[in-house]
């Protein structure tokens, strides 16, 4: 069983995604953490252009697992705290649209949820990634409240940032992810769709338990 649950940034995919995952005893699978991996490593090279031989072998040699406890590696070294940091943010949206870095990625997802259940969250999952998956969601919620929630996550290291970036910063993401010419965000039409902008994380995770148990 594949539950696809896609939306914009902070609209609650993750802490809904891990819930509904821990209902079932499943795995959840982050797949947006896994392009910010990509990313983390790319803002070692920023002087490399993404058509360049040097990105396809950055892309080509680079190893993106989970570990036990689910948390994202890269090369091997946990990264799960590095990949939320805001330089990786303001550069993921630009990174993720290469098809390049796509194939890799959707290879790895489509491997790692190969004949077990799993709570899949991301931007094109019900789309592309699992297109047959039996469950699929959407959930979204008001650009405002999606940067207040943001604002809470952020570390001590990113505190000065502000609410007004954070919303300016979410609308550019929305905007790249859903304009992108590969693997765009998109609402597909078998997707319920969930607006999180009014409830609670116990909220969202039972409305879709609720949904898949009455299937
Ligand atoms: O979900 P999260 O905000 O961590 O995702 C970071 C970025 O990764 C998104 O803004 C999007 O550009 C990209 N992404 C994607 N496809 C996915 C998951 C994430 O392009 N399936």
């Amino acid at each position: 069983m594949i539950i696809a649950i896609d939306g914009p940034s902070a609209s609650g995919k993750s802490t809904t995604a891990k819930g509904v995952a821990k209902f079932f005893g499943i795995l959840h699978l982050d797949t947006g953490a896994m392009y910010r991996a990509i990313t983390l490593e790319y803002l070692k090279y920023l002087d490399i252009s993404y058509d360049s031989q040097d990105f396809i072998d950055l892309v080509k040699e680079i190893e993106i697992n989970f570990n036990r406890d689910n948390q994202i590696t890269l090369n091997g070294l946990c990264v799960e705290q590095d990949i939320r940091k805001q330089d990786v943010t303001s550069k993921v949206s630009e990174v993720s649209s290469i098809s390049i870095v796509r194939k890799k990625m959707v290879e790895k997802q489509r491997e790692i949820a190969r004949n077990i259940d799993c709570v899949i969250e991301g931007r094109d999952i019900g789309s592309v990634v699992f297109p047959n998956a039996e469950f699929k969601f959407y959930l979204d919620a008001k650009a405002e409240i999606r940067a207040a929630r943001r604002l809470k996550e952020l570390t001590n290291q990113d505190k000065s940032v502000t609410l007004d970036d954070l919303i300016t910063q979410i609308k550019r993401r929305d905007f790249l992810d859903t304009n992108r010419k590969i693997s765009p965000l998109i609402r597909t039409k078998e997707a319920t769709i969930i607006d999180t902008s009014s409830m609670s994380v116990d909220e969202q995770i039972e409305q879709i338990v609720k949904i898949i148990n009455n299937k």
